[in-house]
């Protein structure tokens, strides 16, 4: 493990027009389970399907129809709680959450109220290079998703797509451990990298496969000590939840517009009401969707359709000793056996995918070299076509291919960005590619010293000014590399230029 240095929790602190204030912020992300089929059925959960292509009896509710459990999601759950060094329930139960809404045909959603399958784990988040905090989850349950009411394709009718209905969710709760926007974002983004490594989520934001329900309070400067001390939640202030959040600047935006709106209500003699709230991404201000006093009486139940879940512990070893590594062990290795830098670490570490691409370039190479020409040709490369790693036309090998070239001194760095691009937009193997286009570099020092003759010949009034003046060398050695199209070795040419030039 890298050594870590735990920040003390560093609040965002707002004045308000009489106090000081600071945040406190708790999560409920709910993330998209990685099964082929839902929570309960069979049907498929592929993303952008046909509407109501993905429905089984079950999910559309009708009469008669009984859930059976996703032996997967439950895996997927476990493994998630296991990689959130977490606790797992061997027992756990589903309740019924009771609510009328067009897209729960149900009417109803399975959830784990009372027994969740995941108990508290933690979440590291990074914060900068060495730094990090320590955000507790409180629990991992598995519940369903709703289908979704689409309201402006007709004037006069709605309609309703239950493709999603009944999909496997992961709800994983934070404690109010977070202290500033940009704390909520890390965390988001270092629980997504989590999940993507572990493989139990997607964690596509866009496609909704990742929400988080954002709660937020303000307190004066003090009391949140006081809360940890003795977890007693009175210490803090009344919360507002921001429903439905899917986006790392949003969610920042949105703690911060709410924080201001919470504090000019008590600085002005009012009282924050719990509520639910939503974010107005246009106006930039929450506004309220429903208050604890019209907050629906969920009527939860045990789901008497479906057993408590028990698993056995053998279940849970066998996902722990197939765990991956995770990112924080990762970073710490190629850290430890690249020499690279941590920040260099993270770069390569945060996605999966740019991970094992890099270790596939790096493999039996100079790590140092491979991560230069991962993270700033390769990466920068593909940002300026707005490609992924997945859709990246050079392969690990070309790109290994290319540093082996150098690292041999076949050819030069320099030559080896030209190489690149080749390879990049015409495809091919960089060792044949050079074999045909003649780019090897001159270490062959006769040649570069009759070029070096030549352009001494040529230029006797610069040669005057060299010898007073030592650093003209430097002209020399680029009207070398010019001459020999830039496969001139450089060290040679430096060393050539200089003993000839007497200097
Ligand atoms: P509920 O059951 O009403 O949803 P929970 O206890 O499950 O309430 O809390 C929901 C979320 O709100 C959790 O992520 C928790 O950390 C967060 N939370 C609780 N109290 C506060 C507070 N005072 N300020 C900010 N977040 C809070
Ligand atoms: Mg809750």
């Amino acid at each position: 493990m890298l050594d870590l240095t735990f920040e003390a929790p560093k609040p965002k602190v707002i004045s308000g027009a009489q106090h000081d204030w600071e945040l406190v912020i708790g999560l409920e992300v709910h993330a998209q389970v990685a099964t082929k089929a839902k929570l309960f059925s069979g049907a498929s959960t592929q993303f952008g399907a046909e509407p109501n292509s993905n429905v089984a009896f079950v999910d559309a509710g009708m009469p008669g129809m009984l859930p059976v459990i996703n032996e997967g999601c439950v895996a997927l759950a476990v493994k998630t709680g296991l990689g959130l060094k977490a606790e797992i329930h061997l027992k756990s139960a589903f309740d019924r959450k009771n609510y009328f809404y067009p897209d729960l045909p149900q009417g109803y959603q399975i959830s784990q109220l009372y027994h969740p399958i995941v108990g508290e784990g933690e979440v590291i988040v990074d914060m900068a290079p060495g730094v990090a905090r320590r955000v507790r989850i409180e629990r991992i349950h598995l519940e369903q998703d709703a289908g979704k009411s689409i309201h402006d394709m007709d004037p006069t009718m709605s309609f309703v797509d239950l493709n999603r209905t009944g999909v496997a969710l992961m709800e994983i709760v934070s404690r109010p451990d977070i202290r500033g926007p940009e704390e909520a974002a890390a965390f988001v983004v270092k629980l997504r990298q989590i999940m993507r490594y572990l493989g139990t989520c997607d964690g596509n934001m866009q496609n909704g496969n990742l929400r988080a329900d954002v709660n937020v309070s303000v307190c004066r400067p003090g009391d949140y000590e006081k809360y940890m001390e003795t977890q007693d939640f009175s210490h803090l202030g009344t919360r507002c939840e921001i429903k439905n959040m899917n986006s790392m600047r949003f969610i920042q935006q949105a703690i911060e517009v709410e924080a201001r709106r919470q504090i000019a209500i008590i600085e002005d003699g009012g009282k924050v009401v719990q509520e639910t709230r939503l974010y107005d991404v246009e106006k930039g201000e929450t506004r309220s969707m429903r208050s604890k006093e019209e907050a629906h009486d969920y009527r939860y139940f045990p789901c008497p359709d479906l057993l408590p879940l028990e698993i056995e512990q053998g279940f849970v070893d066998d996902i722990a000793a197939s765990l991956p590594e995770l990112p924080d062990e990762k970073k710490a290795r190629f850290v430890r056996d690249f020499g690279m830098t941590e920040y260099d670490a993270s770069v390569l570490t945060a996605d999966v995918e740019n991970a094992v691409y890099f270790e596939q370039v790096a493999q039996g190479r100079d790590g140092k070299l491979a991560a230069n020409w991962v993270i700033n040709e390769l990466f920068g490369r593909l940002k300026k076509d707005d490609l992924g790693i997945s859709d990246s036309p050079v392969s690990p090998d070309q790109l290994g291919g290319i540093i082996t070239l150098i690292s041999s001194g076949d050819i030069s760095g320099k030559i080896g960005k030209d190489l690149f691009e080749i390879v990049y937009t015409e495809g091919g193997d960089p060792a044949e590619i050079v074999e045909q286009k003649g780019m090897k570099q001159v270490n062959d020092t006769g040649a570069i010293e009759a070029a070096v003759d030549q352009i001494i010949a040529d230029n006797p009034a610069q040669v005057e000014k060299a010898k007073v003046n030592p650093k003209l060398a430097g002209w020399f050695v680029g009207q070398v590399m010019k001459a020999t199209g830039g496969k001139a070795n450089p060290a040679s040419v430096n060393q050539i230029v200089a003993a000839k030039l007497g200097l």
